[in-house]
Order: C-alpha cells, then sequence, then structure tokens
C-alpha cells in the first residue's frame, strides 16, 4: 500500500456503483476541463495496468474512453493489421472523444474479457470481429475506420461503458449463473480496491 495517492488518478467504480448503469452525456466541447479528465483517464488506466477505461467507471458520465493497447514493434506486422489499428495502435494512449460505432461485422468471436469495474472475474464474450468507429481524439481529428483485432474488442467494451452495459450483462445466462456469488460478494465489499490481477488476463 502507498500512503500518497497521486493526484491524478482517480478511483475506479465497481459492480453495483449506479453510475456504471447510466447512459452518458454526449460532450458538447473540448475545453480544459474536459483535457484535464482526459489525462487522469489516462493516468488511471496506466496505473491500474488496464488496456482501456472509460470516464463512467470513475464515476463520470461523459462519452469519453481511454484506450491503452499495446503498440506494434515490428513494421511487417503492421501490413497484417485492420486501417484502424495502423492509425490508432502507433498513436497510443489515446482519448477518444463521442465515439460511435458505425458498423460491426458479422463474424464474431469468443473471448475471456475482464474489466477494472468487475475485479477478480474473467469470462468469455461474444462479440463482432471488426467494427467501423468513429471518433473524436481528443485535440486530433475525427477518425472514422474499420478496426479489428484486439482494438476491435476493446472499442466495444469501452463504448457498451458508455450506454449503462457491462460485459457481465453479455454473458451467456449459463455462465453468469457460474459467476453470481463472485458478483454478489463484489457488491456486498463495494469499492474493493488492490485486487488480484490473474496472469495473462486483460483488464478493460
Ligand atoms: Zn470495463
Amino acid at each position: 500500500m502507498f500512503p500518497f495517492k497521486k493526484k491524478n488518478i482517480m478511483d475506479v467504480r465497481t459492480y453495483g456503483d449506479q453510475g456504471l448503469k447510466k447512459k452518458s452525456a454526449p460532450i458538447k466541447e473540448v475545453n480544459n476541463e474536459i483535457r484535464k479528465i482526459a489525462s487522469a483517464l489516462i493516468e488511471t488506466m496506466r496505473a491500474d495496468d488496464g488496456v482501456g477505461l472509460a470516464a463512467p467507471q470513475v464515476g463520470l458520465n461523459i462519452r469519453m474512453v481511454a484506450i491503452g493497447c499495446a503498440a506494434v514493434r515490428k513494421e511487417a506486422d503492421m501490413a497484417m493489421l485492420s486501417p484502424g489499428e495502423r492509425e490508432l495502435l502507433p498513436r497510443m494512449p489515446i482519448v477518444l472523444i463521442n465515439p460511435k460505432i458505425i458498423s460491426s461485422s458479422k463474424v464474431t468471436d469468443i473471448h475471456d474479457e475482464g474489466c477494472l469495474s468487475v475485479p477478480d472475474i474473467f469470462a468469455p464474450v461474444e462479440r463482432p470481429v471488426s467494427v467501423v468507429l468513429e471518433a473524436g481524439i481528443i485535440d486530433g481529428e475525427l477518425v472514422r475506420a474499420e478496426c479489428g483485432g484486439f482494438l476491435a474488442r476493446v472499442l466495444q467494451h469501452e463504448l457498451d461503458h458508455l450506454d449503462g452495459t457491462l460485459f457481465i450483462d453479455r454473458l451467456e445466462p449459463e455462465i453468469l449463473e457460474e459467476i453470481k456469488p463472485e458478483l454478489e460478494a463484489l457488491k456486498k465489499l463495494g469499492h474493493k480496491k488492490n485486487f488480484i490481477k490473474k496472469a495473462g488476463g486483460s483488464l478493460l
């Protein structure tokens, strides 16, 4: 435990917090306050080893998400990526303003997801493998690009947060049933800090 809390790091709300269930409001103007929130969102995501963090997870119901997918190291690997990954991965971490998914692929896949707001729980979620994203980049241009790979999954998970949806809302009923005791325990504990991260799991 660290005795001091860094100024720019916010508390992450966990399952049971009512703000996580709300639909968030669009951002009308990128002003200094929004810029401050954006940088705190990135710092908080980094401090908690997340690859994504949505504003409602820190108690702010505005349409803003931070994404911190790993950048691609090798030039050769870039050719394999979707246009959106090629455009966005080199700029990580980024903050998206009023992001929207314009369309989703019919093809889906299933992967385990975790969430900073649902600590210690990982479960398989089916999602489209690729989405067309339209979003403002803070202090940047408007992007519209088809995103695949892990980025597609992170985007869908984070944008769900803006509509009050958690990944556990997308689980098969029998899987949800299995994790119910853990969810109930989490709700009772309320704010849970310093949770144990499972090896290999990504927190979104
Ligand atoms: Zn999440």
